[in-house]
């Protein structure tokens, strides 16, 4: 009897729940089949940058925009909006699902040695699949960018533009002079376990300070904040597209895949791409912005002839520029060896998220479990600490969680683990509780690239990072790796007896456990992506032999043309790099209408 109560009740308030989202999230849409011949801006790429793009082109009623994008419509996907699903979204159908090629010297634990990368495919791009964490980079990263030629991206010229798009819900922060309050793009505070106090309280035991990483300094340790909405992700499809569907100048294009720019006499002109099994054109009378990311926008200058000759030779394109397109590409790297158990039921588990008080926490007030990713704080680290306020060089995530609390699996698929390595190090842990401290270095040293396969569009790319094969990168990572394996030990964790994970990796059992020699063989068998490949499309000095575009983030030698995405950062930043991106669609949206920041700080 209760039971049957406790179902009819079950589906009265789903019935509600799917009534509540459907009012809320469907609006005006300007998603057209049949197109105009010609637009002033065409925008490949409906992601992080390319909605920012459509958003701030299109307020220009004067302007007619057009967006393409080769995935389809984020609306009625609950994988995307309820931050914990965001697992999930990998390996779905709104995932590009490439992969590297086989890896030399990393990524040795993976089936075949290739290391997953996801990629958002669908409005709003990267970041409907992302884990939200809202970080920046330092000051120093932007800084340096200005120094090495790219004049108007120093922090002073960029911090207005983070600004502009943000509204942070966190009081504090938002009148500290370094946050935006009204802004599109909802940034709060995304804690839900008692874990993040521990990772706090063990920053005081270190001697680091406890900070906003995104004001004043970055050294220090800090909750998450995230680019969520009362525990709903707000990807850039949610904050900056979806608020100007009802404008008329505004058309979108979805399930369009971009074959190449239309390039005539060093000008572009137009695009193509296939839509539903057939070639089409457009247009555009002023300008041609790729916002594909650092795999989508150096693949389509490939095909269009941009790049560089000896390659693009190779497969009969005629040379439009001779540029390094697809080269400088670097990417955060991470691994899971700062894995603890703990001996209190402080972790997110599948009996917690299930039950009856979390559905209606989530439900009713947007809060609990399900409304943040796991990943609860973040640290960064100087790699020589003598030097006050230096750039980071190491950054920590803590996950209220481990790999092993995952019955499904899906951790293990996502990143690609053979079977055997995952069960010798994770598997058997489901449901125990526990947390992991995962360690990132921030500034490889190693250089990877992105290469044609064929000339068709829809082969993916060659993607190969070459992970650690600067040997530097190697010696940070084992450095970051006894960083966190340091803060899981604290007194403060030992408070709720966290002991650090016994299980050693077959492959590195020659070393002694938690030698270097051991953490090194570790790194190279168990590397992650953080997910934020940059630069392969980079920024530069008019002169710099290296850059795809110039400050103005313009296509050098072909008119017309720019690279809006984070495929044009000139180094990887010192953090994660959504926010960092949808600050380069909104300086670029001014660079193209001649706008500039008013207020400086
Ligand atoms: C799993 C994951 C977790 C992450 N977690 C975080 C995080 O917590 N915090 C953070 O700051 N960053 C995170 N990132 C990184 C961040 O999301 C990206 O750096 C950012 O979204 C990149 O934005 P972009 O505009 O360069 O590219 P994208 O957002 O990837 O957009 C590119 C768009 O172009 C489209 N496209 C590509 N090729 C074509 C074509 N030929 N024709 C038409 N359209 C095309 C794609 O479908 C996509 O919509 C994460 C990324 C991933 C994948």
């Amino acid at each position: 009897m209760t039971m049957g109560w406790k179902f009819t009740g079950s589906i009265v308030v789903a019935v509600v729940a799917v009534f509540v989202y459907w009012k809320v999230f469907s609006g005006p849409s300007r998603i057209v089949e049949i197109l105009d011949e010609e637009y002033d801006y065409i925008i490949v790429g409906a992601g992080s940058a390319g909605c920012v793009l459509a958003n701030r082109l299109s307020e220009d009623s004067d302007s007619k925009v057009l967006l393409v994008e080769a995935g389809g419509e984020e609306k009625w996907n609950l994988l995307i909006d309820i931050p914990l699903l965001t697992p999930m979204t990998q390996l779905s159908d709104i995932d590009w699902q490439f992969k590297t090629v086989p890896q030399q010297h990393a990524c040795k634990g993976m089936h075949n040695n290739q290391c997953r990368w996801p990629r958002g495919k669908v409005l709003g791009g990267s970041s409907c699949l992302n884990y939200m964490i809202y970080i920046r980079g330092s000051r120093h990263d932007f800084d340096q960018w200005a120094a090495s030629g790219c004049e108007g991206w120093g922090y002073d010229d960029v911090l207005p533009y983070f600004m502009k798009s943000e509204d942070n819900t966190n009081a504090e922060y938002a009148n500290s002079g370094f946050h935006g309050k009204g802004g599109p793009l909802t940034v709060s505070d995304s804690n839900v376990t008692e874990l993040t106090s521990y990772f706090l309280e063990s920053a005081k035991e270190l001697n680091y300070p406890v900070i906003d990483v995104n004001g004043e300094s970055q050294i220090g340790f800090m909750h998450s904040q995230a680019t969520v909405n009362k525990g709903v992700r707000q990807s850039t499809a949610k904050a900056f597209l979806r608020p100007a569907m009802d404008r008329e100048n505004l058309h979108i294009s979805i399930k369009s895949h971009t074959k190449r720019v239309l390039i005539e006499n060093k000008k572009a002109v137009g695009i193509e791409f296939i839509k539903d099994g057939t070639l089409r054109k457009v247009k555009a009378r002023k300008e041609v912005i790729l916002s594909a990311g650092s795999i989508g926008s150096p693949h389509i200058l490939l095909l269009s002839g941009v790049g560089p000759k000896e390659h693009l030779r190779k497969f009969q394109i005629p040379v439009e520029a001779d540029l390094p397109v697809g080269e400088n590409l670097e990417d955060h790297i991470m691994t899971d060896i700062a894995t603890f158990l703990i001996d209190k039921p402080l972790s997110i588990t599948e009996d917690k998220v299930l039950s009856v008080s979390s559905f209606f926490d989530y439900l009713l007030y947007g809060k609990g479990l399900p409304s943040n990713c796991g990943l609860e704080g973040s640290a960064f680290f100087d790699t020589v600490r003598e030097v006050p306020d230096a750039m980071s060089g190491m950054q920590l995530h803590l996950l209220a969680s481990h790999p092993g609390n995952d019955p499904y699996k899906q951790y293990a698929a996502n990143v690609n683990f053979q079977n055997e390595v995952f069960e010798a190090i994770h598997g058997g842990r489901a449901g125990m509780h526990g947390f992991s401290i995962f360690p990132i270095l921030l500034h490889p040293k190693s250089r990877g690239t992105i290469r044609l396969k064929s000339t068709d569009p829809f082969e993916h790319p060659e993607i190969d990072p070459h992970y650690l094969e600067h040997p530097d990168d190697v010696k940070v990572m084992v450095e970051a790796m006894k960083l966190a394996i340091k803060v899981g030990n604290t007194t403060a964790f030992k408070k709720i007896g966290a002991q650090l994970s016994d299980r050693v990796l077959p492959s590195c059992s020659h070393h002694k456990p938690l030698s270097d020699d051991y953490l090194a063989c570790y790194i190279h068998h168990i590397t992650l992506t953080v997910y934020h490949p940059t630069s392969t499309c980079r920024m530069g000095a008019p002169a710099d032999a290296m850059a795809v575009v110039d400050p103005q983030l313009r296509v050098k030698g072909i008119a017309g043309l720019r690279v809006a995405d984070a495929s044009i950062m000139p180094h990887v930043v010192s953090g994660n790099t959504n926010a960092p991106t949808i600050m380069i669609g909104e300086k670029a949206a001014d660079l193209i209408r001649g706008k500039k920041m008013a207020d400086k700080k």
